[in-house]
């Protein structure tokens, strides 16, 4: 990977702007931001790590002076690429705006700075009954301006929404350095809805500087069950059966064999080695409520063929579950020196038919591939192992990552549920959307970014790109770096 230097004015005016903690240019720092949490990676000239919104402002406007390209940066946890910093151009971190600016008990509602950690926002605003619903499983890193920028999902978004359900409007600031609010604290406020246009935009159409997030109160009382499956397909087809007689669970979640073999070795949750698969099934609400659900629920996974339906009796037997289940892609990492995520979604009925042809893609390619995934939403999680230091073993796994997605757009499915399309799917956007559609999104990204200096080549296919096929979705100014 080459190194490119920052012009020693702009890095003289970015000082001025940052102060020497602000500013990282050192090869040593720099190389902790060449990636995100996927595969794909790239040196920055510097980072920068504004604390106000001003500060945003500022270095934008130097670097539109400078012609340089700018990737906003959450956590970097992301798994599309969506991070990863152009060759050269600048990183602007968002971690160190960390304030919560305001808590609206009454109204249940805060402003929050992008930097403040999701998990961190649910146990500052605690106290209060309250909670932020999106919870990523990466959500003890993950930040609010990435969770924004991706329109994040989480196990408890199946009844209650993804991000753009639960943020009301954004500060952001334009690649020119200006500051506008979208959207606000009250309800769908009139006007064109361009909080929801950048709500998902992937840091390529504004940098969020503040997000009006929606709060919601901590339920009266939680039933979790763990119900455990000899067969995959029996635990597929229960994910239809319970959303099929009308119950929409706060979460539903199904981990395969290999995945709960890993979280055992690893967490030592319980988890059987002699079970194809598992779903963890929590119902929330008022008291009365949630033991009749519960109730019911046991009694689909029994007639589904659950061989045991384990219902968590305490706080802490509930906690253990989800930690089996937030904790799963870490455990993964001790089997395998490296996994790819693919995130899918199809509709719920082709589950089990699914499942089998990723095991086949698996096979064809010889990789494993383990599932842990939001079953409810259909949005499967295919995680592929390798190792790459094998020669072509990426190119094998990013074969088989095209064939999954294929897989489920052929099926009416869509290819990314919540970890956005980053730079990694971008060349399959032509399975989904026709030219004409693709051209008006460049539309509105050009509007806002002239110049395409924002976080370019993520997101939003260059004309041309699908039609030659781009097979692995791969940006050449990347390629090359
Ligand atoms: C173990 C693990 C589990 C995960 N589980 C889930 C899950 O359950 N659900 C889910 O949806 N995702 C999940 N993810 C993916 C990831 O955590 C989310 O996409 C998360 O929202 C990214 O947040 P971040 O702060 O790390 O953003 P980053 O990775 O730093 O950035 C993500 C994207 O947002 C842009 N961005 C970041 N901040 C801003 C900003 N302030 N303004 C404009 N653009 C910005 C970046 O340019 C980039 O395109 C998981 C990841 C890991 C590693």
């Amino acid at each position: 990977m080459s190194e490119t230097r920052l012009p020693a004015a702009v890095r003289d005016e970015l000082l001025v702007v940052l102060g020497p903690s602000g500013l990282l240019d050192a090869p040593e720092a720099l190389f902790s931001y060449r990636h995100d949490a996927s595969v794909d990676e790239a040196l920055p000239a510097a980072v920068c790590l504004p604390e106000t919104t001003e500060a945003v402002a500022r270095v934008l406007n130097i670097a539109a002076a400078a012609g340089l390209q700018v990737t906003p940066r959450g956590a970097g946890t992301g798994l599309s690429g969506g991070a990863v910093p152009q060759p050269g151009g600048l990183v602007l971190s968002l971690a160190r705006m960390t304030t919560i600016r305001e808590v609206d008990v009454a109204n249940r509602r805060a402003l929050v700075e992008p930097g403040v950690v999701n998990l961190q926002l649910s146990e500052h605003v605690a106290p209060h009954g309250l909670r932020f619903v999106p919870d990523p499983s990466s959500q003890k890193s993950c930040t609010i301006g990435g969770n924004v920028a991706e329109n994040s999902g989480g196990p408890h978004c199946l009844r209650d929404g993804v991000t753009t359900n639960h943020v009301g409007g954004v500060e952001i600031v334009t690649i020119d350095g200006e500051v506008f609010e979208l959207g606000g604290p009250c309800a769908d406020p009139p006007g064109f809805d361009l909080r929801a246009a950048v709500i998902g935009s992937e840091g390529t159409l504004a940098v969020v500087t503040a997000a009006w997030v929606r709060l919601e109160p901590v339920p009266e009382t939680v039933s979790t069950a763990l119900a455990l499956f000899e067969r995959m397909d029996d635990a597929a087809a229960t994910v239809s059966t319970i959303i099929g007689r009308g119950i929409i669970p706060a979460a539903l979640e199904m981990m395969d064999q290999t995945v709960m073999g890993a979280v055992e070795a690893y967490a030592h949750v319980g988890f059987p080695d002699d079970v194809e698969a598992a779903l963890i099934v929590e119902v929330d609400g008022l008291q009365e409520e949630v033991a009749e659900l519960s109730a019911t629920v046991e009694a689909i996974c029994r007639e589904g063929g659950a061989r045991e339906v384990r219902r968590a009796a305490t706080a802490e037997d509930r906690a253990t579950i989800w930690r089996g289940r937030k904790e799963a892609f870490g455990a993964i990492g001790r089997v395998s020196p490296h996994f790819y995520v693919q995130d899918g979604v199809i509709p719920r009925t082709h589950l089990a038919e699914v499942l089998r042809l990723i095991g086949e893609i698996g096979k064809k390619h010889r990789l494993l591939i383990a599932n842990v995934f939001h079953a409810g939403d259909g949005n499967l999680h295919p995680l592929i192992l390798f190792d790459r230091r094998e020669a072509g073993a990426l190119e094998r796994v990013k074969e088989a990552g095209r064939e999954i997605l294929e897989a489920c757009v052929a099926r009416g499915g869509t290819l990314t549920g919540e970890h956005g399309i980053g730079m990694e799917k971008i060349a399959f956007m032509g399975l989904l959307f026709d030219e004409p559609s693709l051209e008006l999104m460049r539309t509105l990204k050009r509007a806002l970014d002239p110049e395409e200096r924002l976080n370019p080549r993520k997101a939003i296919p260059w004309p041309g790109l699908c039609k030659e096929g781009g097979r692995v979705g791969r940006d050449p100014a990347v390629l090359e770096s």
